[in-house]
């Protein structure tokens, strides 16, 4: 019998997330046609994450389990990362978003890291790379006695195996490129993508030390390293560099910015490695040959009779964890190294999405001072709820296998399942599943066209606007148009006060207010939290100066900016530029 793909099994199923599915999700026969419902896949996930719980306890009831995680996934309050959801009880199963390899100053690890990347594209996973460890551009290289070509010229081999794979028909490649601020190329570095012609597959971000930071305050020189001896190869005035980066970002959104000390003082395992990069959209810093899975719960689900169902939310933190716990268990991994260092770690990042939606519910504007405080409520209880969690699971099950010498270890804390607990990804593709705005992003827009993928457009009325729309009677096609054309709803009269100030978009709220909510969500993260900051295409390169020391001041682990219009391409735009 033929089978339908048909949301009807699933009711909160929206068209867009419907298209998104039938395009990447599904399983398909040969020609393209799916093999399964969208009810199917969350079936087969459900079924394959809950296999696990069999290894810790002969008699678990997987049977309940799956119904927990199907139900949780359908009724959209949680999702796991698309990889996830695409390769679960697959050929490949490969379920992790995330993954940071090493790259080393020698040919051969060169190009295994090359290889390691092809493996990990192939199956829809992101990698992230430091480029720190090479030697500079013209250096020595004694077995041919000729010159190093420099982090730079590699980085273009790893965009083009990028490029040449385009993940196998499921996602598109992404890399993350890391390079010290004490790097001696780190000039070109901080240039490297301002042609935008170059590493169209990277995201950049040059690393910054705390040592780094205090000379830019001060004002003075500071040194250039050479990876290959340690040794001292130059100065260069901090001021100068830190205005170079941030000219370079105000042109055309990079390079962004990592903190690297921050990032390895919540390092969990030190006695393990250091942490020298992060995964490609920023929010997972990992060390070398780890992998991590991430998973989102959508807090507009979490609103009930305008208040937030704290208890509801308690349970699915519980039954979140239990899950991307499992998804460990359940992984594929492509490489015995990162199977090995993701076992013994057990990172998992638990986060959210849907952010603005529960603001919106809550009638609270996102710019405000209310929104910054519950932002700290929301997201101290989901990491405290996960981290007990965690040591439930812990006494279940033990802990990672490197707890010993951990930091937990050393603080006598409680033996915790899993390295960490906590981080906010950007949930580009899992919030149009959801139908959530994404991330603890503001809107983009209350209406916009949205490219997906590659070239898949798509138009989108916020779903909570309409409804308030039609409630309070002020609805019409026309002013559909009219706001698809603005972008936002604030200088709208016909729209009441009340509804414009809740439905605000990343551009009616200053880069400052972005930065609070970010450095309101990083206090109570445990890995990082993923958000741009959104600037007007009038911002000076000052504003993005204090942008950035902002970030740096308010314990934030990196930022990314983005001036609008500022780059040829943008995936998301109003209407009104399309
Ligand atoms: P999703 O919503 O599809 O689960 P996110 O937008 O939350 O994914 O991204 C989470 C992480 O997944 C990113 O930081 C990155 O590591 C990885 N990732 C995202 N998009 C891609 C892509 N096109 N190719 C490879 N990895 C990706």
């Amino acid at each position: 019998m033929k089978k339908e793909t048909s949301p009807a099994s699933i009711p909160d199923l929206s068209k867009n997330a419907l298209t998104v599915l039938e395009k990447r999700y599904l399983r398909r026969d040969v020609k393209g046609k799916s093999l399964e419902t969208p009810a199917d896949m969350f079936r087969r996930v459900a079924e394959t994450i809950a296999a696990p719980d069999a290894v810790f306890d002969k008699k678990a009831d997987l049977k309940s389990l799956a119904d927990t995680f199907y139900d949780m996934m359908t009724s959209f309050e949680f999702l796991p990362n698309s990889p996830t959801l695409m390769n679960a009880g697959r050929e490949l199963g490969q379920l992790s978003a995330c993954f940071v390899l090493p790259v080393g100053d020698s040919m051969e690890e060169i190009f295994d890291a090359v290889k390691y990347t092809a493996l990990i594209h192939k199956s829809g996973g992101g990698t992230g790379f430091s480029f720190s460890r090479l030697r500079p551009a013209n250096d020595v290289v004694s077995s041919t006695t000729g010159i190093s070509s420099g982090p730079l010229s590699f980085m273009r081999v790893f965009d083009m195996a990028t490029e040449t794979i385009k993940q196998g028909g499921t996602r598109r490649g992404a890399n993350m490129g890391i390079l010290r601020i004490d790097h001696p190329d780190v000039m070109n570095f901080i240039m490297c993508k301002a042609d935008q012609k170059h590493l169209n597959n990277f995201n950049i971000s040059v690393g910054l030390t705390e040592k780094f930071m205090q000379a830019v305050e001060n004002d003075e020189e500071y040194d250039l390293l050479n990876p290959r001896d340690g040794k001292q190869c130059g100065t260069l005035n901090a001021r100068k560099v830190f205005q170079r980066i941030v000219k370079q970002a105000w042109e055309n959104g990079e390079p962004g910015i990592i903190f690297l000390d921050r990032l390895n003082r919540d390092n969990p395992t030190p006695h393990i490695g250091e942490i020298e990069s992060t995964n490609p959209c920023g929010e997972q810093p990992l060390l070398p040959y780890e992998s991590c899975n991430l998973g989102s719960l959508n807090l507009g689900k979490f609103v009930k009779d305008g208040s937030i169902d704290w208890k509801k939310m308690k349970e699915t933190v519980v039954n979140a964890v239990h899950f991307l716990d499992n998804v460990i268990e359940a992984n594929n991994y492509p490489l015995q190294q990162i199977h090995d260092m993701t076992h013994a770690n057990r990172k998992i990042g638990l986060g959210v999405m849907g952010w603005a939606d529960m603001l919106i519910l809550l009638g609270i504007p996102y710019s405000s001072p209310e929104a910054v405080k519950l932002g700290k409520k929301v997201m101290k209880f989901i990491n405290e709820e996960g981290h007990l969690a965690s040591q439930e699971l812990a006494k279940k099950r033990g802990s990672f296998p490197n707890y010993k010498g951990s930091i937990f270890d050393k603080k006598g804390a409680t033996p915790m399942r899993n390295a960490t607990v906590t981080t906010i990804a950007p949930t580009g593709t899992i919030s149009i599943i959801a139908n959530s705005s994404s991330g603890v992003e503001p809107l983009f827009a209350v209406s916009y066209i949205r490219t997906v993928m590659d070239k898949n457009v798509m138009v989108e009325v916020n779903p909570y606007f309409e409804q308030v729309a039609k409630e309070r009677g002020f609805y019409s096609e026309e002013l559909m148009k009219k706001i698809a054309e603005h972008g936002t709803v604030a200088d709208i009269p016909e729209i009441p006060l009340d509804v414009r100030n809740v439905f605000v978009t990343a551009h009616d709220i200053t880069p400052n207010d972005h930065i609070q909510m970010q450095s309101a969500f990083q206090l109570y993260t445990d890995n990082a939290v993923s958000k741009t900051v959104n600037f007007p295409n009038t911002a000076t390169i000052e504003d993005v100066e204090n942008a950035y020391m902002l970030a740096y001041q308010t314990g934030c682990k990196g930022v990314t900016i983005y001036r609008d219009g500022s780059r040829d391409e943008q995936v998301l735009s109003t209407s009104k530029k399309e």
